[in-house]
């Protein structure tokens, strides 16, 4: 019987053979926003159309290993069409997950199992990391922690410029 560590190689490995989202938006009057990796040589761009507060399609390009392709694609699915904050709670839940893990790799004992909870009652009941959820595995390489978190530090910029684009427009 496959083990979870085996249904998360598949779905990593599925991302990164067949990319969602894949391709440019134009821009203008998309945000463009470029991101690396030094420590890996993984680069991603990412194409945001945020209207109405809402992300209502995003792209990526670039190109990297296999946990910083699949990891943007996965991101890109897990925040289509969801709000500004939505997405802002997405990736501090993304972030926690990775972070959690570093810390306990440390050596430091994190503890009696809190923060977890914590993490899970901090992401409203539509949000789910879903697919993202494979790259847990991930942190057992704290050197790799950087691939994964490439596109969402990337999305960060760009949604922080749209948020800085929505306060400009006229309100009537
Ligand atoms: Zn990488």
């Amino acid at each position: 019987m496959p083990g979870l560590e085996d249904l998360y190689r598949e779905i990593i490995l599925d991302h990164y053979r067949s990319p969602r989202n894949r391709g440019e938006l134009p821009s203008p009057p998309a945000i463009r926003v470029e991101g690396f990796n030094p420590l890996c040589g993984d680069e991603i761009v990412v194409y945001l159309d945020v209207a109405d507060d809402v992300v209502q399609d995003i792209r990526i390009a670039g190109q990297g290993c296999s946990i910083s392709q699949s990891s943007a694609s996965m991101m890109s699915t897990a925040v289509k069409g969801k709000t500004i904050d939505e997405v802002r709670e997405l990736s501090r839940a993304f972030k926690a997950m990775m972070s959690i893990h570093e810390q306990s790799l440390d050596g430091d004992d994190v503890g009696d199992g809190d923060e977890e909870a914590a993490d899970d009652a901090a992401l409203g009941p539509d949000l789910k990391l879903g697919d993202l959820e494979a790259l847990r595995g991930v942190v057992k390489f704290p050197v790799r922690i950087k691939c994964a978190t490439l596109s969402w530090n990337t999305l960060a910029q760009g949604i922080a410029e749209a948020a800085d684009d929505l306060r400009d427009e006229p309100t009537d």
